[in-house]
This record gives C-alpha cells, structure tokens and sequence, in this order.
C-alpha cells in the first residue's frame, strides 16, 4: 500500500522501503522528474498529437484494450519513461497480471523496482549504496534511462532534481518515511476544523480520552464541528467500536489541553458512560487497541510504555508514551475505567507489535537455544518478519527481511519469541520461530 500525501511522498516512501538509500532514492526519483514530472500516465509529449491521445485518453484506450499498439508505438510512457517495445510490453503484461491499470502508480513503481534489480543489476546496487545523489542519478541516467541527450547540463539538472529530493526528505536519515498517514480503520470521516496544520512535532505518543457520552461515530465527529467548542482529537471509537477520524494524524487536535502534548500525540476519544467510572463497551475497547496498535505501527513507536507516576508520563521518562488528560488540566479523564487499564492496552498493543514478528507457524521450538550449533541455515518464507538490532522485540525494528535462505551465526533467547537468531550479514537479528531451519 502507498503511504504519503502527494505522489512525491508516495514515490519516495516506496523506494526507501524497497532498499534504497537516501541518494539513491533521490538520484532515482531526479530521473523520474525528468522523465515524466513522476506523472505515471505521462504519454511523451510529441506522441500526444501525433496518436490524437491526452495522458489519461491513452491509459484509459491501452487499458480498456481499444488501443492495441502500446508496446510497439515507440511512443515514452509513465513515470520512467519506457519506450522500448520490450520493456512497454513487459509494463503491460505486470498491470495486466496485477489486475492493475497500466497507469497505476504503485504497480509502476513495483515493475521498476522489478526491472531495476533483474536486468540493472549494477544500477540496482548502486542505488543501495551511493554515498552522493549524483552518483546515483549519473548511474540511472546513463546506465537505466538512457536519453537521448546525455550531455553534461543533462547529467547535472537530473542531479540538481535529485538533490532538491534528497535536501526535502533525505536528511532525516535513510529509512524515514515522510508525511503522514492515518488508520486504513477508519469507517467514518468528519474532519474538524478544530486543529493546528500542520503539527510541529513527529508522532512519538498515544493520548487516550474518554467521551463522556456513549456516542456513535457520526455523533462523536459532529461535536467536534462546532468551532465555539475549540475542541477536538485525532480518532473517535464510537460505542459499537466504529472508529471516526476527526483531525488527520498529519495535524494537531486540540484535546489534551496541552500543546507540547499534542503536537506529539495523537489524541483518541473513546465512547463511555457520562458518570463514574467512565466505563467502555467491549467493543470500543477491542477498537481502541486495534487502532493504537496500528498508529504506532505506521509512526514507528515499537513499544507503548505506561507509568502510573504523573512525573514519568509528562517527561516521559523511560520511554514512556502514554499520557492522558489528568495530566494537563484538573480533569476526570480518561475515568477510572480505562485509567485503571492503561497497562492493559499498552500490553496489548504491545503484543500486537511484537505478532509483526510473526507471519506464519512456528517451524521449531528449541528448549534452549544457546544451545544450538551454529551456523546453520534457515529459510524466511513470512513476508513480515523484522529484522532487530538485537535479540527480543524489545529491541529496534531495522525493517523487513526478504523472504529467502539465511545464516545464523548466533542464537540467543528473548522477549518475543524462543529463539532469535543473529544474521551472518551483519543486518541484525530475527525471531527463529517464524522461518524453518535446513
Ligand atoms: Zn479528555
């Protein structure tokens, strides 16, 4: 799925997760802008008259199949480009294969991607491993997309692009995602123009509420249209556990009677009884923990740390990332109710983010896995499995490791799973009980 709020987001939030670093993201997508100002439905300019067809005429006639001559037109088509009768035909059998349009921007990326590692092989590593975006975007410019001019003025300006990339996302660090996203979990949208746009501050922390009223979705986003009130959150989880967005996670709510709070929050209303202890229903409880489960997820909080200590929780000492109203004003909330259960929900979630460790059954259960002789082999089929930077899911998150076979040189126990095994690669270490041993 594609995360970010404009295609440029889009393109280099993809990239990144694919295995690129910062200036091979950017060299990458300084070529891209190139060639099709990353329009994926760009048709080159001079065959727009000359085959009568605008961008979105062509896509629609190619993908309909009333235009039969995609491939061999010679005509330069989406994000890259491609002009090549092979390579457009190839474009067309992988959106045709993946029920996609041929002008669908993530099945484009996904075939590039796909090109880029089978027959660019030296292009591909160079984009893992460049060390400037000039370097990158001179390897894909003359070694990939091969234009026509390929001048010196040529080479800098798709630099030059690449660099603007790289100066607006990159320095964050390789890996780093940009813009923001907000829960797929969401039924029901009623934005409130009760916000700050956008926030100041990276999403680092979960504010829970209680609503004092056991609303339903709709009625829990409409109080918060009121600009008089000066009042609103991020999510509503209405009584049946529908979950309503208010305030994009891209801003700040006005929830917590606290600024510096929620700039760094998101804030999150849960339907409950009017008077003490503020009770939940099962199901808005249920809710409340699928969706904190999945901003931390999609904001990179691994683990959600609760403190009963006031002290802790507005420092947030000892990574604690968990706040509630009380904290900021001489209010009730969240109520005894969901107070008392805080632990619980970070516990919860926290199982959750640990299960992102999982991804199919457990093939072996050694009873003690120091004691295993190493090195051995092991086969990762799971699509999800993390890689950490130490044994337990206590520890960092480095990303996904591909499916395939590895070596472990090491294993060790730890939260989380059984066994956990260090890579001979260096890359870090992954949860044994989530890939067969061979
Ligand atoms: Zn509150």
């Amino acid at each position: 799925m594609l995360t970010g709020n404009t295609n440029e987001e889009r393109i280099w939030n993809y990239l990144t997760a694919a295995g690129f670093n910062a200036c091979g993201v950017a060299g990458l997508m300084g070529n891209l802008y190139a060639e099709s100002g990353l329009n994926p439905q760009n048709l080159q300019n001079t065959y727009e008259k000359k085959l009568g067809y605008t961008d979105a005429a062509y896509t629609a006639a190619v993908d309909s199949g009333a235009y039969t001559n995609f491939a061999g037109d010679k005509a330069g088509y989406g994000l890259a480009q491609w002009t090549y009768s092979t390579r457009k035909a190839a474009l067309l059998a992988y959106a045709r294969a993946a029920g996609k349009s041929v002008g669908d921007l993530e099945t484009q990326l996904a075939f590039l991607v796909k090109e880029l590692r089978e027959s660019f092989a030296a292009v591909y590593n160079t984009l893992k491993t460049a060390q400037t975006v000039r370097a990158a975007s001179d390897a894909v410019m003359l070694k990939f997309e091969r234009p026509a001019n390929q001048s010196a003025e040529a080479l800098a300006r798709r630099a030059a692009y690449g660099q603007g990339y790289f100066d607006k996302y990159g320095k964050k660090g390789a890996g780093n995602k940009v813009g923001y996203t907000n829960s797929a979990l969401v039924a029901y949208t009623k934005l409130s123009p009760n916000c700050n746009k956008p926030r100041k501050d990276k999403i680092d922390t979960i504010t829970i509420h209680c609503f004092v009223g056991q609303v339903t979705v709709e009625r829990g986003c409409e109080v918060f249209q009121n600009t008089a009130r000066q009042a609103s959150c991020n999510y509503v989880v209405a009584k049946d556990g529908k979950i309503g967005l208010c305030v994009e996670e891209a801003n700040r709510s006005w929830c917590s009677s606290s600024a510096a709070n929620d700039n760094r929050a998101v804030t999150i209303e849960v339907a409950s009884d009017t008077v003490h202890p503020y009770a939940v229903t099962d199901q808005a409880y249920a809710a409340l923990i699928d969706l904190v489960a999945d901003i931390c997820r999609r904001n990179g909080i691994g683990k959600l740390v609760w403190s009963t200590q006031k002290a802790d929780r507005v420092n947030h000492k000892n990574g604690c990332n968990l706040t509630v109203h009380r904290d900021y004003a001489n209010k009730a909330c969240p109520g005894e109710y969901l107070y008392s259960r805080m632990g619980d929900i970070a516990a919860q979630v926290n199982k959750r983010l640990g299960a992102a460790d999982a991804g199919q059954t457990p093939a072996t259960k050694p009873q003690t896995p120091e004691a295993w002789a190493v090195p051995f082999k092991v086969r990762v089929s799971a699509a999800d499995l993390n890689i950490r930077t130490g044994p337990g899911t206590n520890t960092a998150r480095k990303g996904y490791i591909k499916p395939g076979v590895y070596t472990i040189v090491e294993v060790r126990s730890g939260p989380g799973a059984s066994a956990w095994g260090k890579l001979k690669s260096g890359a870090g270490w992954i949860s044994l009980d989530f890939c067969k041993k061979i």
